[in-house]
C-alpha cells in the first residue's frame, strides 16, 4: 500500500493533497457513524500535504512516507495540538511537545490527519472506556472495534488514513487489528521510544502501529525504532532493514502452537481460521511443534495487578493543578485534587486506580504486587523455554470474534478475561504481530498472532507476509452503512 502510494505520488499520479483529501472524504462520511477520531486536523493535513507536494514538484528526493496520511491514537502527544488519552481529565490539554516516534514520522514527511479515539488512558478491549463516546466496528457497527486503540484500527480498516501509530500495554494493537481485518505489531519491550506518549503502565507499554499491510508494518517499523536518549528504556542496537528483508521462504522454520491457548473458552470460530493459517504454514515446509506455556492461566491475574499498580502511580500526576482538568468548585488545596480527580477520571480508571493502590499499599503489596512480579518471571520463563525449540510461536490474538457494543461493559472481570491471549506477550516483554486469518459467518474480522523472540520482529514480519501473500484477507474492506 504505501510502497505503492509512493510510487504513484513520485510518478506525479497522484498527489499529497489528494491523498490527504480522499483520507478527509471517508472520515467526512464514514465518522459520524464510526466516531474514530478525537481529533480531525484538517488544516494541518492539507498544508502539510501542500509542504509534501511542493518537494515533490521541485525533484527532491523524497522517501517512501512523504505524503502518506495517517493517524495518531491520542496518546500521542503532538506540539501545539490537543491531547487526550481518551480522558476527560485531559480534555483541555495543548501539549508542549511531541512524541519521539510521532516526530519521525513526520520529518520522514507522512501526514497527519487527526487523533485517533481510544479507551481513556488505555484501559480497556473496546473503546467503550473512552470519554469521548464509543467507536464502532466499520465491518458491523454495531460491534466493538477492539480497544484500547479501536480508533486507530477502526480509521485503518475504513480507509480514513494508511496507518495509525498506537500503543500496546497488554493487547492494544493486537486484539483491535483483529477485530477489524487490519495489520496490527506490538514490539519488544524498547525497541520504539516511548517518549511523548501518555504513560499506562510504564513497563508494559510498547509503542507499534495498524496498517493494512504486514509490508506497510515493516516499513513503519524501520522509521521510529531505534534508540532516544529521551527515553532510556531504549534499546541502541542498530535498526535493520525490515522491509527489504521480507523475502525468505518458511522452508523448515520452526513454528511452536501453545497447547493452553487452544483450550476451553477458544471462539470454534476462532480455532477453525487460526489451524487452517497453521495448515498453510506447514504446506510451505514450516515445522510445527508443540510448545507449552504453562503459567497462562496466571497471566490475566498477574497482568492486571501489575498494570493497574503502574497506572495508579501514573495517574497520580494528575491533580488538577499541573495540566488538564481543574474542578471550579474547590474551596482549599485538598478538595481541588479530590474534586478533579472524582470529577475528571471516570469509572475504569478509578477501578483501576483503586485496585493498584490497594495491590501496593503496605501489608498486601507482598501478597499482590510482588508475587505478581514473581508470575510474570515465571510466564518469561516459559517464553525463553519455548523459543530454545522454536522460532516463532503462532496462536489467536483473541479468544472470540468482535463482541456487541455493550455486551461486556456491565462485567469489567469478562472483559479483562478476553485479554488472556495478549497479556502474556507484555508480561515477557517480547514482540507479536497480528495479521488477519479470517472472517466468521458474519463476516466478522478474525487475526491470529505471530509471537516472537525479543528483537526478533524480522522473522515476525516475515511469516506473516508469507502468509499474507498467499490470502485475499488484506484485500478485504467494510462497507460502512
Ligand atoms: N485491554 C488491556 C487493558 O485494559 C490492554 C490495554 C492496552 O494494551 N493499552 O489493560
Amino acid at each position: 500500500m504505501i510502497k505503492h502510494l509512493h510510487e504513484q505520488l513520485i510518478k506525479k499520479e497522484i498527489s499529497a493533497v489528494e491523498l490527504a483529501q480522499d483520507a478527509l472524504k471517508n472520515i467526512a462520511d464514514f465518522d459520524p457513524h464510526v466516531r474514530a477520531f478525537i481529533t480531525v486536523a484538517k488544516d494541518y493535513a492539507l498544508s502539510r500535504a501542500r509542504e509534501a507536494d511542493a518537494k515533490i514538484a521541485q525533484g527532491a528526493n523524497i522517501g517512501i512516507l512523504t505524503g502518506i496520511p495517517f493517524s495518531a491514537k491520542d496518546v500521542f502527544c503532538v506540539r501545539g495540538m490537543k491531547t487526550t488519552a481518551g480522558a476527560k481529565i485531559l480534555q483541555n490539554y495543548i501539549s508542549p511537545y511531541s512524541a519521539t516516534a510521532f516526530e519521525k514520522i513526520e520529518r520522514a514527511g507522512g501526514v497527519l490527519i487527526g487523533k485517533a479515539n481510544c479507551d481513556a488512558f488505555g484501559h480497556g478491549s473496546s473503546t467503550e472506556n473512552s470519554d469521548y463516546g464509543t467507536t464502532h466496528n466499520p465491518w458491523n457497527l454495531e460491534y466493538v472495534p477492539g480497544g484500547s486503540s479501536g480508533g486507530s484500527s477502526a480509521a485503518v480498516s475504513a480507509s480514513m488514513g494508511v496507518f495509525s501509530l498506537a500503543e500496546d500495554t497488554g493487547g492494544s494493537i493486537r486484539q483491535p487489528a483483529s477485530f477489524t481485518n487490519t495489520v496490527g505489531l506490538k514490539v519488544t519491550y524498547g525497541l520504539i521510544s516511548r517518549f511523548g506518549v501518555i504513560a499506562y503502565a510504564s513497563s508494559l507499554d510498547t509503542i507499534g502501529h495498524i496498517t493494512r499491510s504486514v509490508e506497510d508494518a515493516a516499513i513503519i517499523l524501520e522509521h521510529i525504532a531505534g534508540h532516544d536518549p529521551k527515553d532510556l528504556t531504549t534499546s541502541k542496537r542498530d535498526v535493520p532493514r525490515y522491509a527489504e528483508n521480507l523475502k525468505s521462504s518458511l522452508k523448515g522454520i520452526r513454528l511452536g502452537i501453545p497447547k493452553e491457548y487452544f483450550t476451553e473458552g477458544l471462539d470454534p470460530r476462532v480455532k477453525t481460521a487460526v489451524e487452517k493459517a497453521i495448515a498453510f504454514f506447514e504446506d510451505q515446509g514450516a515445522l510445527i511443534i508443540e510448545v507449552s506455556l504453562p503459567h497462562t492461566r496466571y497471566a490475566v491475574s498477574a497482568y492486571y495487578l501489575i498494570s493497574t499498580s503502574e497506572t495508579s502511580s501514573n495517574l497520580a500526576r494528575y491533580d488538577g493543578i499541573g495540566y488538564g482538568y481543574s474542578a471550579q468548585d474547590a474551596g482549599d488545596l485538598l478538595s481541588v485534587f479530590m474534586k478533579s480527580r472524582g470529577q475528571g477520571f471516570g469509572p475504569e480508571a478509578k477501578r483501576r486506580i483503586m485496585l493498584g493502590t490497594y495491590a501496593l499499599s503496605s501489608g498486601y503489596y507482598d501478597a499482590y504486587y510482588k508475587k505478581a512480579q514473581k508470575v510474570r518471571t515465571l510466564i518469561k520463563q516459559d517464553f525463553d523455554a519455548a523459543f530454545e525449540r522454536v522460532d516463532s510461536i503462532v496462536c489467536p490474538a483473541s479468544p472470540i470474534p468482535p463482541f456487541k457494543i455493550g455486551e461486556k461493559c456491565d462485567d469489567p472481570l469478562q472483559m479483562y478475561l478476553a485479554d488472556i491471549y495478549t497479556v502474556p506477550i507484555n508480561l515477557a516483554g517480547v514482540p507479536a504481530l497480528c495479521v488477519p486469518c479470517g472472517f466468521t459467518e458474519e463476516k466478522l474480522p478474525i487475526g491470529m498472532q505471530i509471537i516472537g523472540k525479543q528483537f526478533d520482529e524480522q522473522t515476525l514480519l516475515q511469516i506473516g507476509w508469507a502468509y499474507e501473500q498467499a490470502h485475499e484477507w488484506k484485500s478485504k474492506q467494510p462497507i460502512v452503512r
